[in-house]
């Protein structure tokens, strides 16, 4: 399949290239977007046979059920048995935004969008080519990550273009995605409001308006016994090509512990590349370093994160050692994606 680039600057919208990425949509093919978050592959939400190519061409199991994406809450109606007042303080509250919402689904939404369950997960973009795509398309579109499943999520055009290139219609270039982590997912399907995934909008942020909200128990721990209640929490995601090694603890101690493992990985003629944050850059002497940001600035480290892991892919080491951060904010959500992409091993210290 050919696939068409196109560039579109958010700021400065060209309502002809809007047009023709919709055209694609109501057709029933795949145009790769951005988000605020990360890059969306997506497909009429409404079109059974166009959201089974997502599936295809991310190489996507089909128990994992896909975010429908809307322009406006009026959308949302349609999609959904009822809208709960808590559920509807949060659209107000958090829309456009990184927050995915879970409700009951109508009959309208396709069984492949939900992979069987009774829910429909929904989210508002903040990305005028996201949101403007969407209101052209006249439809609700699906749109998971748009990488190869397992991989990092793309925050860049040139990482959808490495992985779908060939599988899909178009692919939207509109620069580098602000945020850098996916949505939060939060279930209001049930009487306890409860964040199966984390992510932009943080628990802090949420507990503000939802005194009584819970977190899913699976989500900082990697425990197989824990069955996570989000389908797609139970892969393997993230992950850079080499094996990973996330060391949690004190920052000294982590320090301490990423030069000893440096020096004897090294030995062993291992190339090293090591994740580490700018307060603690220059303790290390060898190895491949890169800096993710500042500890005191966790939005940097998650607009960084998913390049980093590819950059070593590209450098091809042969292990990662990558700093932990604390779990305050953005630490949640920033965790949640290196244990994955460690594959849970994680050294605590
Ligand atoms: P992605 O779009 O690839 O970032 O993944 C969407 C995430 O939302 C996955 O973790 C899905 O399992 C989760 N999700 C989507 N729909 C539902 C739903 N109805 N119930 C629970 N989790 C969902
Ligand atoms: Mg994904």
């Amino acid at each position: 399949m050919d696939t068409k680039i196109i560039k579109i600057d958010e700021n400065k919208l060209d309502r002809n290239l809007i047009e023709e990425a919709a055209q694609i949509i109501k057709k029933g093919g795949l145009v790769a977007f951005p988000t605020e978050t990360v890059y969306g592959l997506g497909a009429n939400g409404l079109d059974e046979k166009a959201v089974k190519k997502i599936f295809i061409a991310k190489g996507r199991p089909q128990d994992n059920p896909l975010i429908l994406h809307v322009h406006s809450t009026d959308q949302v109606k349609e999609l959904v048995e009822e809208i709960p007042p808590v559920a509807k303080l949060c659209m107000e509250k958090f829309w456009p935004g990184p927050l995915t919402i879970i409700l009951k689904k109508s009959p309208k939404v396709p069984e492949v969008i939900s992979a069987g369950l009774d829910t429909v997960a929904i989210r508002m973009p903040e990305n005028n080519i996201a949101l403007d795509l969407i209101k052209t398309s006249n439809t609700p579109i699906a749109a998971p990550s748009a990488n190869t499943s397992g991989k990092p999520s793309p925050t860049s055009a040139d990482h959808v273009i490495e992985d779908l290139m060939g599988k899909v219609d178009m692919i939207v270039d509109g620069g580098n995605t602000g945020i850098g982590l996916e949505s939060t997912v939060l279930d209001l399907s049930t009487d306890i409001p409860m964040i199966l995934r984390p992510g932009g909008i943080t628990l802090e942020d949420l507990s503000k308006f939802i005194p009584n909200i819970s977190i899913d128990s699976s989500i900082i721990k990697e425990d197989e016994k824990i069955v996570p209640k989000s389908p797609g929490q139970k892969y393997r995601h993230y992950a850079p090509k080499a094996e990973m090694l996330l060391f949690s603890g004190q920052v000294d101690s982590i320090v301490e512990a990423i030069i000893v493992n440096t020096e004897k990985y090294t030995r062993e003629g291992k190339r090293v590349g090591i994740i580490c944050t700018d307060e603690t850059k220059n303790f290390y002497k060898e190895g491949l370093i890169i800096s993710m940001g500042s500890r005191n600035n966790k939005e940097s480290i998650a607009k960084n994160l998913f390049n980093i892991l590819r950059t070593f892919d590209h450098l091809e080491v042969d292990i990662i050692l990558a700093e932990g951060v604390d779990l305050s904010n953005l630490g949640i959500a920033i965790m949640n994606r290196m244990m994955k992409a460690a594959s849970g091993k994680i050294i605590k210290l």
